[in-house]
């Protein structure tokens, strides 16, 4: 980005296309809530995250949990962030690592429920309608 710093008119289509592409992908999200699932039917593990993190502002705890249990990580996650330059280099690759193996977790445990949030409906993604539409014979 260094270079961007020497020509103003590149370092602005920049921002531009980088403003461009979070605008897009926002109204993605808006249409479409979470793309994994509209392209494949199934879930992803932070389904729920953004409606928790909501539910979590408002105070409803319940809510919040019912949503996605790991958003009670969230602040856990931007507190070890701000201390990360106080805290040992291992810190932060075990903090993710566990994350990760939570997180996991949490998404099978979801996944093979009886979880409304969580869902594999593989023949509502569009890609199984994409395959279907090419393959089906007029
Ligand atoms: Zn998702």
């Amino acid at each position: 980005m260094k270079h961007l710093d020497r020509h103003p008119i590149k370092a602005r289509r920049f921002r531009s296309g980088q403003l461009f592409l979070a605008a897009a992908l926002a109204l993605l999200v808006a249409l479409v809530r979470c793309p994994f699932r509209f392209l494949t039917g199934i879930s992803c593990p932070g389904c729920g995250m953004t409606r928790a993190l909501l539910a979590l502002l408002r105070g409803d705890l319940a809510a919040a949990y019912n949503y996605h249990p790991l958003v009670f990580l969230l602040p856990a996650g931007g507190l070890l962030w701000l201390l990360r330059r106080r805290l040992p280099s291992y810190a932060g690759p075990l903090a993710a690592g566990v994350a990760l193996a939570l997180l996991l977790a949490v998404y099978i445990t979801r996944l093979t429920g009886d979880s409304p949030i969580v869902t594999a409906e593989p023949a509502s993604g569009l890609i199984a309608q994409m395959v279907r539409a090419l393959t089906s014979h007029p």
